[in-house]
C-alpha cells in the first residue's frame, strides 16, 4: 500500500501525515502524507516540466503505456479491489466492478488518444487553405471525490491520453486507490512528472493552488456543486478551462404502462448501489398513483431481504462513508416524516451502517426532494399525469440524470426529450459508459467527461491555421 505522495516520479512526504479510516469499523487503516501549498506547487512545476516531452511523444507510444497500465491493473484487480473496499466500504463485488470498469475505460481512452483530430473544410476564399488542429492544453489539475475513489481519478487519465500532464488531489477519506494508480503508472514507465498525486487532509489551500496557479491550464473537478462553484470562481481569475462533474437530484418516473417488475429491478439496483452514494443515483421515485401501492408492496418485499455489513462480507450494502453522511440521511428522513411522509419500511440502524428506508407520500416541499440524500432511502412521490411527472422531475436546479419506465414508444420518445438532464435512462437505470458523454445540465456541471468526442477534446485547445496560397 502506497501512503506517500507521488511527485515527479518520486514517493515523497513532508513529515506530516493524516489518518485514513475504515468506514465500517472506524479504525485507522493507514497514515498518508498530508501535503500543503508548497508541495502542490512542486507537483504543478513537475507536471509543467514534463509536459513538452509527453505532448511531443507519438500518440501511439503514449497510448501503449496507458494500455500497459490497464493490463497491469487487470492483473492486480483482486488486490486493488480489497484496497478499495478497505478505504471506501463498498462490497467486494461492487469494488471489483469499479476496478474492471476502470481497466476497460483506460484501454478505451488510450486508444482514443490516437484519434484526436481537427478538420479541414472548403475555404470560401480561394486564395486561402485552412485547417484546424487539436493540441494538448498543458498541465491539468484534477480534484476527485470519495464515492468512486479508483474510477473517478482514473477517468482523469484521459488528460494523459490527450498529451497533457496531471496533478491529482484525491479525496481525504479515500486517497489510497489513487496512490495505487500512481504506483501502476510508475511500473509502466510513465515518465516522472506526467502523473502526480498529492493527498492532503484539508483541501482548501491545496485546492486553491490547483485552481489558480498560472502554470495550470485546466481544472477537472468531480464532487459537490458547492465546492464546484467555489473552484469555478477561483479558476475564473486565470480563465482556466474547467470541467465540473457535480451533484445530482435524479428522478425516476414509473408510468402506469411500465413493466413493473423490470422497473423495480432497475430502480432498486441503482438506488442501493454504493449504499446510495452515487451522483447519478435515484433521489426521487415518482410513481403513477394507480400503481403506487403495488410498487410499494413489491419494493418492501425486496428491500426487507437486503443485508448490511462490512464490505468484506457477502452483503448488499456496506457502510456510509462517515458519521456526517449518516447524520445527513437521518436528518432528511426526520424532516420528511415531520412534514407528513410515512416510513413504510425501516429496520434498526446499527453503528455506521445505514439500513434501507422506504418513505411514501413525500412532497416537493420537503428537503429530501431538494437535496442529495446520498444514502439508501427510497423516497416515493405520487403523480397523476405525464405532464405532472415531467414537471416534478424537472423541478430541481440539478440535471445530471433522469430515468423512466414505460412500454409506450411514443411516450418514451416524448418524455426522453422533455427531461432536463445530461443522461436519460429509458427502461433502464444502467446508463454509464465511457463511450457516452457524461455530465450535467443546470447546476450539475459544465462540460462532459467520457464520450467519443468529448472525452479527449476537453483536454485539447483548438487551433485554426490558414495558409495564403
Ligand atoms: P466534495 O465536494 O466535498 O469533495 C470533492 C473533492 O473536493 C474532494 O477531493 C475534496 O477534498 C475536495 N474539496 C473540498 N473542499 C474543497 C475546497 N474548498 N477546495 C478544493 N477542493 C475541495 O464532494 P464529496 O463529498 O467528496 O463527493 C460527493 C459529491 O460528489 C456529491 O455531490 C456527488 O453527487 C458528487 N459526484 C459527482 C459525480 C459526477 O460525475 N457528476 C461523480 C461522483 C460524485
Amino acid at each position: 500500500m502506497k501512503t506517500k505522495a507521488y511527485i515527479n516520479g518520486k514517493w515523497v512526504g513532508n513529515g506530516k501525515t493524516f489518518a485514513v479510516l475504515d468506514p465500517f469499523s472506524g479504525k485507522q487503516i493507514a497514515r498518508v502524507s498530508d501535503l500543503g501549498k508548497a508541495d502542490a506547487v512542486k507537483g504543478i512545476e513537475a507536471a509543467h516540466k514534463a509536459f513538452p516531452k509527453w505532448a511531443a511523444m507519438p500518440a501511439i507510444e503514449r497510448s501503449a503505456k496507458l494500455v500497459r497500465m490497464a493490463d497491469l491493473m487487470e492483473k492486480r484487480a483482486d488486490q486493488l479491489t480489497k484496497l478499495l473496499t478497505l478505504e471506501q466500504g463498498k462490497p467486494l463485488t461492487e469494488a471489483k466492478g469499479e476496478i474492471l470498469l476502470g481497466v476497460h475505460a483506460l484501454k478505451w481512452l488510450a486508444e482514443e488518444g490516437c484519434r484526436v483530430h481537427g478538420y479541414t473544410q472548403c475555404d470560401p476564399d480561394l486564395n486561402r487553405s485552412s485547417l484546424s488542429l487539436r493540441q494538448p492544453m498543458g498541465v491539468v489539475s484534477a480534484i476527485t471525490p470519495w464515492n468512486f475513489p479508483s474510477y473517478v481519478p482514473l477517468k482523469s487519465l484521459a488528460a494523459l491520453a490527450a498529451g497533457c500532464t496531471l496533478v491529482l488531489k484525491p479525496a481525504e477519506d479515500t486517497p489510497l486507490s489513487a496512490l495505487a494508480l500512481a504506483d501502476l503508472s510508475e511500473e509502466v514507465d510513465i515518465p516522472p512528472g506526467v502523473f502526480n498525486v498529492i493527498p492532503c487532509k484539508h483541501p482548501k489551500e491545496v485546492g486553491e493552488v490547483l485552481a489558480t496557479h498560472p502554470l495550470v491550464s485546466k481544472i477537472t473537478f468531480t464532487g459537490s456543486t458547492e465546492v464546484g462553484k467555489h473552484l469555478l470562481k477561483l479558476g475564473a481569475s486565470g480563465v482556466k478551462k474547467t470541467t465540473l462533474e457535480l451533484g445530482g437530484n435524479c428522478p425516476l418516473i414509473i408510468f402506469e404502462d411500465a413493466d413493473l417488475e423490470k422497473a423495480i429491478q432497475g430502480a432498486l439496483t441503482l438506488k442501493f448501489w454504493n449504499c446510495g452514494q452515487c451522483c447519478n443515483g435515484i433521489n426521487r421515485f415518482l410513481v403513477h398513483t394507480s400503481i403506487c401501492d403495488a410498487f410499494i408492496k413489491k419494493c418492501v418485499q425486496k428491500v426487507k431481504k437486503m443485508t448490511c455489513g462490512s464490505g468484506f462480507e457477502p452483503v448488499d450494502l456496506g457502510p456510509l462513508i462517515h458519521e456526517k453522511a449518516k447524520k445527513k440521511v437521518d436528518s432528511l428522513v426526520r424532516e420528511a416524516v415531520a412534514h407528513g411522509a410515512q416510513e413504510v419500511f425501516s429496520s434498526p440502524q446499527k453503528g455506521r451502517l445505514c439500513a434501507p428506508i422506504v418513505l411514501e407520500n413525500c412532497t416537493p416541499k420537503m428537503r429530501i426532494s431538494r437535496e442529495e440524500i446520498f444514502g439508501p432511502v427510497v423516497a416515493i412521490y405520487r403523480f397523476r399525469t405525464e405532464a405532472e411527472a415531467i414537471s416534478m422531475a424537472n423541478d430541481t436546479h440539478y440535471g445530471l440524470a433522469a430515468y423512466f419506465y414505460s412500454e409506450n414508444l411514443n411516450r418514451c420518445l416524448r418524455v426522453a426529450k422533455a427531461l432536463e438532464a445530461g443522461t436519460v435512462g429509458v427502461n433502464t437505470t444502467g446508463v454509464y459508459s465511457i463511450t457516452l458523454p457524461f455530465g450535467g445540465w443546470k447546476e450539475s456541471g459544465i462540460g462532459r467527461e467520457a464520450g467519443i468526442v468529448e472525452s479527449l477534446n476537453d483536454y485539447c485547445e483548438l487551433k485554426a491555421i490558414s495558409f495564403g496560397l
